[in-house]
């Protein structure tokens, strides 16, 4: 095809080489007569068929995509060509959508997607479902409006959307449902709700049954454990070369009672469903207080002690369940003092524990930092499992029910809090509780 610039070009050539012959063999008047006659008839052809470009542009038909002439010809086919394009690019978009929305009212999970300013944008059949939302009406509507529950509204806001939130059907609380936020594109937030109530009834029954087992196994141990302890403070009662296998029944019995103690303490944290009871906590003398005990504790488990150390901001409490509370930074703190050994000049180890309170990138957080056996990385994801331990002997040596760090996690999750591990083998650990920013009180 030639270029349409030359077009024009030859146009004009074969015009002005007629004008020339017109005039050898007439007058130049004629010639140049000829010559805009010529002219004037190029000039209509293009107002032609440029309008009736602008013609079809009203009302953009492939079918009716003028043929045109000359130059217009080409114009043309290039603009069936880009239609035509754009026709097939346009039905495979239609047939991914289609798909696309097909998939997606055959997912079991309802999605939402919300935009910056978090209104309604989109949602399929089964967000409208689980969530009690209509798309015909709710488009453009903010999801708080629709979605009332507070603790949603604080998880929409907060922006930290690492953990799915549990979200209780207003409309029948026996419908349990998982919410996650994920953020994309320009500040739009994709909302994927999935339902939960099987699983829940599931949690609910393994957890009755965990605790009731172990209610029913701590009456008969106290019993066995008292006789044991009788027996054993009673002159004569046990013959000398049966006394190891008394005090072996006797740290068994107790080690089961612990065990039990916190099986019981973890199903009843797990299954309380209502908020922690928030005060405004003391932290430099509740801390104080943590620190004199793991000194007591240091004591108890070894001849020469660890050096414990304390640095608490004066002014900085904290919003949150004390007792609750209490127990993580106990647990926390007695974990540092039994998995570091104690100070020794030959061997070169510290023993020493470094517990802090502070706020850290403006949040409040509560470290504890030990120079003891560290943990390997591929273990620090599964810490917080109920029974995993990294050393079962030292564990159990040093007391331990392979329970604490999953009551830890458990109460910081009421809390909002997040635990935070970091360790280097043959170093030592640090485990931070990270608190919200809205936990914050600060002294007068
Ligand atoms: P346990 O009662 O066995 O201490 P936890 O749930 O408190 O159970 O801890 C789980 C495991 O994490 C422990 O068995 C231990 O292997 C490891 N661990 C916890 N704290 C520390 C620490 N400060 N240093 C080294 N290992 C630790």
């Amino acid at each position: 095809m030639i270029d349409v610039r030359w077009k024009a070009v030859l146009f004009i050539c074969a015009l002005s080489v007629i004008s020339l012959f017109l005039w050898l063999i007439t007058s130049l008047t004629t010639a140049l007569l000829a010559f805009v006659v010529g002219l004037l008839i190029y000039l209509g052809s293009h107002i032609y068929w440029l309008h009736a470009l602008q013609h079809w542009f009203q009302s953009p038909d492939i079918k009716k995509i003028p043929e045109g002439s000359g130059i217009w010809e080409d114009v043309f086919i290039t603009l069936l060509h880009y239609e035509r394009n754009n026709q097939s690019n346009q039905t495979q978009l239609n047939s991914a959508l289609e798909r696309f929305s097909l998939a997606t009212q055959v997912m079991p999970d309802g999605l939402v997607i919300l935009s910056a300013s978090n209104e309604i944008d989109w949602c399929t059949p089964n967000a409208e479902s689980q969530l009690g939302l209509s798309l015909t009406t709710d488009k453009n509507l903010p999801i708080v409006n629709l979605i009332r529950d507070s603790h949603f509204i604080a998880y929409l806001y907060n922006e930290i959307y690492d953990e799915p939130f549990k979200l209780k059907s207003w409309r029948n609380p026996e419908i349990v449902l998982e919410v996650q936020l994920i953020p994309f594109a320009n500040k739009q937030k994709l909302l994927i709700s999935r339902d939960m109530t099987q699983r829940e009834k599931v949690d609910i029954m393994r957890r009755d049954f965990i605790a009731n087992v172990s209610h029913e196994l701590r009456t008969p141990l106290t019993v066995v454990g008292g006789f044991l302890e009788t027996l054993g403070d009673m002159e004569g009662a046990v013959p000398d070369s049966l006394k190891s296998y008394f005090a072996m029944m006797e740290e068994q019995t107790l080690r089961m009672r612990r065990i039990i103690e916190d099986l019981l303490t973890l199903s009843t944290i797990e299954s309380n469903t209502q908020d922690p009871d928030d005060n405004e906590i003391d932290m430099a003398s509740l801390l104080k207080s943590v620190q004199n005990d793991a000194i007591g504790l240091s004591q108890g488990l070894n001849k020469t002690k660890h050096k414990v150390y304390l640095e608490a901001d004066p002014n900085l409490n904290l919003n949150g369940a004390v007792d609750e509370l209490r127990s993580v930074f106990s647990n926390l703190v007695s974990n540092a003092i039994r998995y570091t050994p104690t100070g020794d000049k030959t061997s070169g180890k510290k023993g020493e524990i470094f517990i802090s309170w502070a706020l850290q990138n403006g949040e409040p957080a509560f470290s504890v930092r030990d120079t003891g056996l560290g943990i390997e990385q591929q273990h620090i994801d599964r810490l917080t499992e109920r029974f995993y331990r990294v050393d079962r002997s030292r564990s159990r040596e040093t007391g331990g029910t392979g329970l604490g760090l999953s009551i830890v996690k458990h109460i910081l999750i009421r809390h909002q809090a997040k635990l935070e591990i970091s360790s280097e083998l043959g170093v030592g650990s640090r485990f931070s509780a990270v608190f919200p920013k809205a936990r914050i009180v600060m002294k007068k």
